[in-house]
């Protein structure tokens, strides 16, 4: 890249993605980070800043902000959900990161997309929230959405050089899943799982609240639906491929029978990377993938009946409207009840589909029906727990 560097805000600074994303900056004297973001954890966040030069920051907890503000005079530190805001809004940013986790996430979404801004996408739930809505937005503006899920950047790699549905070249996408550290359980033995054992993940090192969405396949419906909004495709035309060694990210089949798959070695700053970099293509210094010492690659189909989320979440996409919303709301509560010991593991899918049973699948012509939906559906589900 030429000229300036790329003018960067990373929402979610202090999580997993973001982290990861603030080392791939560091060693890109072609981007720079302009502006950090996090939920309530204001010392990680202020010493992020000072570690990388920037001196704007926000806390969507507000109290966190005032704290932030007193110890750290020389930033400048927005507060709440307006301080998220004026952070995308003022900070002239070429690109936008969104690695806030959950449907909070949906917010500094539509800011950036309505500004104009690029984004780089680790937010899936943003997608799975607000899917049509939401590039509807992109289109309007004119923003482009970049994946930063690993899958996603795998495709968005794929179909670059193909022409797309329809009348075009692709006929299916296929998400590849590590199946998680429960894959080959099955549902009696998955009654008696921990938390700290559905923390134990095989292949990657990630947030708590995807780590969880892995154990129970969430995360793979969440990704259909995702690969659904950003691609363009038909569900029926999109599948999951359990594949436990996480090598293969994606596979793009086409009309001639050819699959072209997308493969390296399981490390989230190979896709922030190319989220951050794109158009361009950036030098990485992670592993390089060894094929001769990986051995075999294998695949086998996602056990649905084990795995139940997975059902759901096609239901529910196949519903649309606020489903989708619903879908997502619930699994953030039960999700958070798991983590805290208050239901088991088999609750969770039960959780959500209590909440789609409830609320079923309303049309959706605005955003205010997102947070309506989203709203509602926590209510049940909380409801639900006891
Ligand atoms: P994480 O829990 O490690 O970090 C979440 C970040 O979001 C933190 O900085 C936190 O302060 C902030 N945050 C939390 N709640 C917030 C709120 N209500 N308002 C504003 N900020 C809030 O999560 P993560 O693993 O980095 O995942 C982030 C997103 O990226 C998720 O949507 C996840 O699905 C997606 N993703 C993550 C990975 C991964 O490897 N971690 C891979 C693919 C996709
Ligand atoms: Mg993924």
């Amino acid at each position: 890249m030429s000229g300036q560097a790329k003018r960067i805000v990373i929402l979610g600074a202090t999580g997993s993605i973001g982290i990861q994303a603030l080392d791939v900056v560091a060693a890109s004297p072609e981007l720079e980070v302009v502006a950090l973001s996090a939920h309530s954890a204001w010392e990680p966040l202020v010493e992020l800043a000072r570690a990388h030069g920037v001196t704007r920051v926000a806390l969507a907890d507000a109290q966190a902000a005032g704290l932030a503000a007193a110890a750290w005079p020389q930033g400048e530190v927005h507060a709440g959900a307006q301080g998220l805001v004026e952070l995308i809004i003022d900070s002239g940013a070429d690109l936008v990161l969104n690695a806030i986790v959950g449907s909070a996430g949906l917010g500094p979404t539509i800011v950036a997309l309505g500004e104009g801004i690029d984004l780089a996408l680790a937010n899936k739930e943003s997608l799975v929230v607000g899917g049509e809505l939401v590039t509807a937005l992109a289109e309007a503006t004119g923003s482009r959405i970049l994946p930063v899920d690993s899958e996603h950047a795998a495709l968005h790699q794929l179909i670059a050089g193909e022409r797309t549905f329809g009348a075009g070249t692709i006929e299916r996408l296929i998400v590849t899943a590590s199946g998680g550290p429960f894959r080959g359980y099955t549902r009696e033995r998955l009654a008696e799982v921990t938390a700290a054992q559905a923390l134990a993940h095989p292949t990657w090192s990630m947030g708590a609240k995807i780590t969880i969405d892995s154990a129970t396949l969430m995360n793979k419906g969440l990704e259909v639906i995702e690969a659904h909004h950003l691609f363009g495709v038909p569900y029926a035309q999109i599948d999951v491929l359990v594949h436990p060694q996480s090598i293969v990210h994606g596979l793009v089949e086409l009309c001639d029978g050819a699959v072209l798959a997308h493969l390296g070695c399981p490390d989230m700053r190979m896709p922030i990377s190319y989220a951050l970099h794109y158009p361009e293509r950036a030098e990485l210094h992670i592993a390089r993938l060894d094929l001769a010492q990986v051995g075999s690659l294998t695949f086998e189909q996602p056990d649905l009946d084990a795995f139940p989320a997975l059902r759901l979440s096609r239901e529910a996409a196949v519903a649309g409207g606020t489903a989708p919303c619903v879908l997502n709301a619930a699994n953030e509560v039960a999700v958070r009840a798991f983590l805290g010991g208050e239901i088991t593991f088999a609750r969770i899918a039960e959780v959500i589909e209590g909440a789609l049973d409830a609320l079923g699948a309303e049309p959706l012509r605005e955003f205010d029906a997102l947070f309506e939906a989203d709203r509602r559906a926590r209510e049940i589900a909380l409801g639900s727990l006891a």
